[in-house]
């Protein structure tokens, strides 16, 4: 029986994908072929990885002048590459949780006074995101302001596109397709594809074509160069073929669904469900600000004197088939993931669980 998966990364995929990435593993496009044997610069796969950019494109409205690129790495070399290409004189950025803390690093490997930490909410837990105007003056001078739209271990998450006189770097790992983005407000968005929008092993990258006009003046090795993945397609070298195509039925099931719009009408409700789950319980709480609150990583935890219970609670929601929901090693306590292939069901699910769990043990 397929579990009710809750996983932060990898994530959960639709069932359509998964069967359209079997039959693909043994035959795809009725060429002779297993998906993962064709060439990458064939016809098949210069197909798939043709669609999967216009997908990208149309389903989050990007407009003209942008390259849609699907690389390797994770999001965790494109926190180095950043600052690698586009930082010249310095760079600010947001630190609203452990990823957000982790591009900072990369970027002060060029000096602490080039790449400025803005603002932080380390001082709470990183329980809340700092305001531009009440914690901080949004920046109007650098080379550019990077920020993390959605704090997956910590279930934070930036509801707005902020608009910010200098390119806007955005790290939309944890909620890239999970509602609609103004994307002209950001000069690049990038993100693993592992947590909404396909398997792992890929990472996409929207990039503004005139951020190419800025590139620092230092050597660049030849497969950190944003410039050398535009001219070449995303195929420099051998691209993680199999990952793109699996985004690619990932992203055609999200078009059947109804795009972006219908995903992020879904997603609330899932969202909304639980989270008054976790407010009107006596047992769980929430950690984050409730304004900031995400929609797609929802952290909760046991009220003090339940704390002992915590692994009991995994091991409850198991047995009625529930996965996933233990709370980053960091954190503790608990995480549902609600990523776009997350269903309602499945919240449902886990509904009953924490409320079975509580009428049991309150
Ligand atoms: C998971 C995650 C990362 C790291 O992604 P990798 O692809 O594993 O390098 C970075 N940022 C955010 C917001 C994430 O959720």
């Amino acid at each position: 029986m397929r579990k009710h998966i809750f996983n932060a990364g990898p994530c959960k995929l639709p069932m359509p994908v998964l069967e359209a990435a079997s039959k693909s593993v043994l035959e795809f496009n009725g060429c002779g072929q297993s998906i993962l044997e064709v060439s990458h610069r064939g016809k098949d796969f210069e197909a798939v990885i043709a669609e999967a950019g216009e997908l990208m494109k149309e389903l989050l409205g990007v407009p003209e002048g942008y390259h849609v690129l699907f690389l390797g790495g994770g999001a965790s070399l494109e926190f180095a590459m950043i600052p690698m290409n586009f930082l010249r004189t310095k760079a600010y950025y947001l630190n609203t949780g452990t990823w957000a803390t982790g591009a900072l690093k990369e970027g002060q490997l060029y000096g602490m006074d080039k790449a400025i930490e803005i603002a932080s909410s380390k001082d709470k837990d990183f329980t809340y995101i700092p305001k531009y105007g009440k914690h901080y003056q949004m920046p109007t001078e650098g080379d550019y302001y990077h920020i993390t739209t959605n704090n997956t271990i910590r279930g934070s998450e930036i509801h707005e596109d902020y608009t910010c006189s200098i390119p806007l770097i955005a790290d939309m790992s944890s909620d890239i397709m999970s509602r609609p983005v103004d994307v002209s407000k950001y000069h690049m968005i990038y993100g693993g594809a592992q947590k909404n929008i396909g398997p792992a092993g890929a990472t996409f990258v929207i990039l503004k074509d005139e951020m190419l006009q800025r590139i620092a003046d230092r050597p660049i090795p030849t497969m950190m160069k944003y410039q050398i993945h535009v001219d070449k397609g995303s195929m420099n070298n051998t691209p993680p073929c199999y990952a793109i195509y699996v985004i690619l039925e990932t992203l055609r099931w999200l078009k059947g669904f109804g795009g972006v719009s219908e995903m992020y009408k879904y997603n609330q409700a899932k969202a909304e469900k639980l989270y008054n789950a976790i407010d009107n319980s006596k047992m769980f709480r929430g950690t984050v600000e409730k304004e900031d609150r995400s929609l797609m990583n929802i952290v909760f935890v046991l009220e003090e004197k339940y704390k002992a219970m915590e692994a009991d609670f995994v091991k409850f929601a198991g047995e009625r088939n529930i996965v996933g929901i233990k709370g980053h090693r960091s954190v503790g306590g608990f995480r549902a993931s609600t990523y776009n292939a997350c269903t309602l069901e499945d919240v449902d699910a886990l509904v009953k669980a924490m409320q079975d769990f509580e009428v049991k043990n309150a």
